[in-house]
């Protein structure tokens, strides 16, 4: 089946030991069937020692070291599994981060998430978001049957339009798809905020700033398309109904305001505060639900 991507997406590298947030560090990596299999299997010493590294519980993941470092991350901000045993030892996580997939009809999308921080500095540098190019095949079959691609393009005209204000585009967004984060209180979105789960409980802070406040003079317009722009490629793409894609798309417009708030009011950069709205919210599947839920059956 075919593989698609922004055009932006071919420009991404992992900058590896030169990350000042390196993603082998504070995250519990599970490790899939495949991978364990080639772990017992190798005669390679280092095998034996990636086996020892590994804890079974709900699933099996690397036993974090001091400072939440993945065992094999070497003082040099390497990785000791390729080092010894070469890339295809790689669990799918590591092999695949920063990159997420969507089923889309005949094929597959995928995106670079703002988790990492290179990623992110691509993403909201790029304009490219509007290009969905097909970038080679993958092995499978899609079993998805909503078409995106003209319904993402309709939205992605009205944001790109730079004829008119950032603000007066994302309300004629939220007017066309009847879908706005104001229809709860910014009260009632900050107290869902912090009932949240959090990887840094520190960031509960950063979040409480929230507000769906949207002004004529939006700063960083720019870049708060360009992850707006993100968050509909990403989440608008897992629907399956256009009930579904309104809900997503609440969503989205709710990440959005979160990041022009943490930007605004919580002492941050763009790319500190996308990164950490992308970490504790697109990279939780129970927060991401949570906040998706509100926007079930909601008028704007
Ligand atoms: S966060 Fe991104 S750039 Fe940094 S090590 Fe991970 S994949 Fe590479």
């Amino acid at each position: 089946m075919k593989l698609y991507a922004p055009k932006y997406y071919r420009n991404f590298k992992c900058i590896a030991d030169k990350c000042r947030h390196s993603c082998c560090i504070g995250w519990e990596i599970d490790i899939d069937e495949s991978a364990l299999c080639k772990y017992r299997a190798s005669k390679h010493p280092y095998a034996s020692e990636v086996l020892n590294s590994i804890e079974q519980g709900e699933s099996a993941h690397f036993r974090l070291c001091e400072g939440e470092r993945c065992p094999h991350l070497n003082e040099k901000g390497l990785c000791n599994i390729i080092l010894n045993l070469g890339e295809g030892y790689l669990c799918d996580i590591c092999r695949e981060h920063p990159r997420f997939y969507n089923s889309v009809v005949g094929g597959s999308e995928v995106g670079l998430g703002l988790a990492c921080v290179t990623a992110c500095r691509l993403v909201l540098s790029s304009d490219e978001y509007t290009d969905i190019i097909e970038i080679g095949e993958l092995c499978g079959e899609s079993d998805c049957e909503y078409s995106i691609s003209e319904k993402r393009e309709a939205i992605y005209k009205i944001l790109s339009d730079r004829e008119k204000t950032y603000a007066e585009r994302l309300l004629h967004i939220q007017k066309s798809y009847g879908v706005s984060p104001s229809f709860k209180s910014d009260g009632e979105w900050r107290e869902l905020l912090d009932g949240l789960e959090y990887l840094d409980p520190a960031h509960r802070g950063l979040f409480s700033v929230y507000s769906s406040e949207l002004s004529e003079n939006e700063m960083h317009a720019c870049e708060l398309e360009r992850a707006l722009a993100y968050f509909i490629y990403r989440h608008c793409g897992k629907a399956q109904s256009d009930a579904e894609l309104r809900e997503y798309l609440g969503f989205c417009l709710f990440c959005e305001r979160l990041l022009a708030s943490a930007v605004r009011d919580g002492g941050v950069d763009i790319h500190t505060a996308a990164r950490i709205i992308s970490e504790e919210i697109e990279y939780s599947e129970n927060n991401t639900e949570d906040i998706v839920f509100e926007f079930y059956f909601t008028e704007s």
